[in-house]
């Protein structure tokens, strides 16, 4: 899609605006011949990415779009069910799910789509308050839920499962499935800096994280291969097919200016629900990283991009650096950095399937092969 900034005119715009005055984000909207996207439209859009934990640039592209599109329906606006040819996508599909998380059924995170899995969850609820078992949110499922949400005060319990999971699966790395998603691929370079660009450093970095967690006895899978590209959905879509325990992306960011530098971490969190699990291990990764490089700690942030969004197992995306940084590059095209970087996740992994108490200090600890 074309992207809207500040300039843009025509219906997109007229849609983008109708949108955020419904969300009360801006005064009534204009007549769609002369919508234009003006400064009052920018701090809307900004406004909105920042309640949505999208990045906030001000900017309407295929996220921001995506999110505008599903937030103008409200839980009981349309009939939900599963249509596996379209499948429906909206705030009321995520005002759904998060009722069905706050009542103990799993329907993983509140991603605001309607597939499988939060059909499985309305039928078991239906199922257990004797409501007509079709796996369709229409007025008497609708009822029962406002009924139930009253007396129902939050504990998490998709944050608790997947702590639970995390504990019951044990310490030992063997027999754990980690997926690696180097970010950018194909004609998607990414960031690029003179004879360096991200996907050729991302996929450096990915094999190299691939080759110590393998060397452990970890099964891992990358989303794509040396030259090709996929897109995020495609890589969750892939990490859930495997059915992987954790999916690690790794990027490098960039930036106009040549100041910003450090590594940054990234897991899903939006208003409702969050990783709790993936907030663990990316705080886990800059800590190890910071400690065995020395680089920027910018520290780990809840975000609700795609990638982290449709995982359904704790995912955390890791920007080591940035390339438009004279620091962070010298680092960056340095073997022995990139190492140092794949060692500090392979341990960032295994801590965080340690118990508490045996849990060693930051950027000591070192895994034999073999082990
Ligand atoms: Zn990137």
């Amino acid at each position: 899609m074309q992207l809207l900034r500040r300039g843009s005119t025509g219906s997109a715009v007229a849609d983008v605006r109708a949108v955020l005055a419904g969300l009360g984000l801006l005064a009534n909207s204009d007549s769609r011949a002369e919508a234009v996207f003006d400064e009052a439209t920018e701090l809307a859009v900004r406004h909105f990415q920042q309640t949505r934990g999208l990045s906030v640039d001000g900017i309407v592209g295929v996220e921001t779009y995506a999110a505008l599109s599903g937030a103008r329906w409200r839980l009981g606006d349309r009939v939900l069910l599963h249509n596996p040819a379209s499948r429906l996508v909206g705030d009321d599909v995520a005002a759904l799910q998060l009722q069905l998380l706050e009542l103990g059924y799993n329907c993983g995170r509140d991603d605001h789509l309607f597939g499988a899995v939060t059909e499985t969850a309305l039928r078991n609820f239906q199922r257990d308050f004797g409501l007509r078992v079709d796996g369709v949110c229409g007025p008497a499922t609708l009822r029962a839920l406002k009924q139930l949400a009253r007396r129902v005060v939050g504990g998490r319990p998709q944050g608790l499962r997947e702590m639970v999971a995390v504990a019951s699966s044990g310490p030992n790395l063997p027999g754990k499935r980690v997926v690696i998603d180097p970010g950018h691929g194909g004609e998607d370079l990414g960031v690029v800096h003179a004879e360096l660009n991200e996907s050729a450093i991302v996929w450096d970095l990915a094999t190299r994280l691939e080759g110590r967690l393998q060397a452990v006895g970890v099964t891992t899978w990358l989303t794509r291969g040396p030259q090709n590209s996929r897109t995020d959905e495609q890589r969750a879509d892939f990490a859930n097919e495997v059915g992987a325990d954790l999916l690690v992306s790794l990027h490098v960011d960039g930036a106009p200016s040549d100041r910003p530098h450090g590594v940054a971490s990234y897991y899903y969190g939006s208003a409702g629900s969050i990783s709790w699990v993936g907030d663990r291990l990316a705080d886990l990764a800059q800590r190890e990283i910071v400690a065995r490089t020395g680089m920027l700690n910018a520290r780990s942030h809840p975000k609700t991009w795609s990638l982290l969004r449709l995982t359904r197992m704790p995912a955390v995306r890791i920007d080591v650096g940035y390339l438009s940084s004279p620091i962070d590059r010298s680092m960056l095209a340095d073997p022995i950095f990139r190492d140092t970087v794949a060692e500090g996740l392979l341990i960032a992994v295994q801590r965080l399937y340690l118990p508490a108490e045996s849990d060693p200090p930051t950027g000591v600890m070192r895994i034999p092969i073999g082990a």
